[in-house]
């Protein structure tokens, strides 16, 4: 998360979810915005920049799905379409 201060106000001006620790998919927006509209500052409305994690049932890798292709980087295998990749 990226801040900012101009005209003595702090506002977010970037937010991302590429955390490779606890890989968060991309609906935990809105759990950072009702965390962001309680403390108030300004911010995009959404990720800035996001990806899609997945592990992949097959090896036990955690991949990032690219250009939308549910596919393992490692071995190869579909990946789930439901979130799975938490810590
Ligand atoms: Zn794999």
């Amino acid at each position: 998360m990226g801040f900012a201060r101009a005209a003595g106000r702090w506002t977010v001006h970037e937010v991302t979810n590429p955390s490779t620790g606890y890989c968060p998919d991309t609906d935990s927006w809105h759990a950072v915005r009702r965390a962001l509209d309680r403390v108030g500052p300004e911010h995009p409305g959404r990720f800035t920049h996001e990806v899609v994690f997945r592990r992949c049932e097959e090896c036990g890798e955690r991949s990032i799905v690219r250009e939308a292709e549910f596919v393992c980087v490692f071995c190869g295998s579909e990946l789930p379409v439901a979130w799975n990749a938490g810590p």
